[in-house]
């Protein structure tokens, strides 16, 4: 719990700082200094972090990203022993896709429950100037393929860039209604290696909602939003929805459940924080369950109240979205 009552119960695991997509709003093109292997945590510190995370601080949702996620050897591993875990938590993944066609099966076999595909564009030319590689058919393969496995939802994440594809808001919602794939749009934050995000240029979760309004009929969603991100509504009256998740210009932060770790040990009470507790070494010092878990939960007790992306003064933390895990 944090000193503003919040109670986090979902952990964001990056399993690697490492991608095969280069996509630009998120790295540049000759890729990042990646984490020194030496200083990632290995399968066991994972597994034991988890462990603690979930048998003795309450974590019940596990969402492994990166980096891309399925780039880390053992992935079905460290899936399987936290689907050992009791209580079980619930298990996802946020993936690119890449290679997920071949995968998709064993994921759900070790305990993946549900996925989120990230996927910015439907036209092959544009996909492979946002992303900088000729992919879009394999991450097609895969959303499919994921939907064959049985993971359920399957989740389409998109980030929409003015002037590059915001024109395809209807068109990916076509697609996701006629797959069964539930899409949701990110509004683009300032967390890119590049330091390239502008307020000025983002599209904006209204700019958003407007274009969608021109192919269907938006009623927002009943029932409670909780603590998740998006804001939901049906779609020429259900039962398929869309979200929006509007981090920038609809924060969500005084209902926000999470607490992050990243692939080198450190923990993060938010994406935008300024510090950061180191796990790792005081792990590989020996420090035990109880010591672990006090840590923790001091790292969280001090989460500020907001991102403050909307105040003077805010300044992008130093690691970027793909170290960080997004
Ligand atoms: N590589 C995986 C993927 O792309 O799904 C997992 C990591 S990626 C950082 C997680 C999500 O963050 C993706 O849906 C991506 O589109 C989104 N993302 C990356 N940079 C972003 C930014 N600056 N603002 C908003 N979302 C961003
Ligand atoms: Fe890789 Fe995901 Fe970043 Fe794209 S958004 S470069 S797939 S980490």
């Amino acid at each position: 719990m944090d000193s503003f009552g919040r109670v986090a119960t979902d952990l964001r695991v990056s399993l690697t700082d490492r991608c095969n997509l280069r996509c630009t709003y998120c790295m540049p093109a000759e890729g990042l200094e990646w984490m020194p292997r030496a200083d990632m945590l290995t399968d066991g510190e994972l597994n034991r972090l988890i462990r603690v995370a979930v048998c003795d601080l309450g974590v019940t949702n596990l969402r492994f990203t990166g980096g891309e996620p399925t780039l880390r050897k053992g992935i079905e591993g460290i899936i399987a022993a936290a689907a050992a875990l009791t209580p079980r938590p619930r298990i996802s993944m946020t993936t690119n896709a890449i290679g997920l066609s071949r995968r998709a099966a064993a994921l759900k076999a070790a305990g993946l429950d549900r996925i989120n595909v990230s996927l910015d564009t439907l036209r092959p030319d544009r996909f492979t100037e946002l992303t900088r590689r000729d992919r879009l058919a394999d991450v097609l393969d895969g959303l499919a393929a994921a939907r064959t496995a049985g993971l359920d939802p399957v989740k389409v994440n998109t980030v929409l860039l003015r002037g590059v594809n915001d024109d395809e808001a209807v068109p990916l919602l076509r697609f996701c209604v006629a797959n069964g794939y539930h899409l949701r749009f990110i509004e683009q934050m300032p967390l890119d290696a590049q330091h390239g995000w502008s307020r000025a240029e983002m599209v904006t979760a209204e700019q958003i909602l407007t274009a969608l309004r021109t192919g269907f009929e938006l009623t927002p969603r009943p029932g409670a939003r909780g603590a998740a991100p998006a804001e939901r509504w049906l779609v020429d009256g259900g039962p398929a929805d869309v979200g929006v998740i509007a981090s920038v210009t609809r924060p969500f932060c005084g209902d926000c459940d999470r607490t992050r770790l990243t692939a080198d040990g450190q923990l993060r009470s938010c994406l935008f924080s300024q510090t950061e507790t180191d796990l790792r070494e005081p792990l590989r010092a020996g420090a035990s369950d109880a010591e672990i878990a006090g840590l923790w939960r001091g790292t969280m007790w001090a989460k500020l109240a907001g991102h403050a992306i909307n105040e003077a003064g805010f300044a992008q933390p130093a690691r970027p979205m793909s170290a960080i895990g997004g």
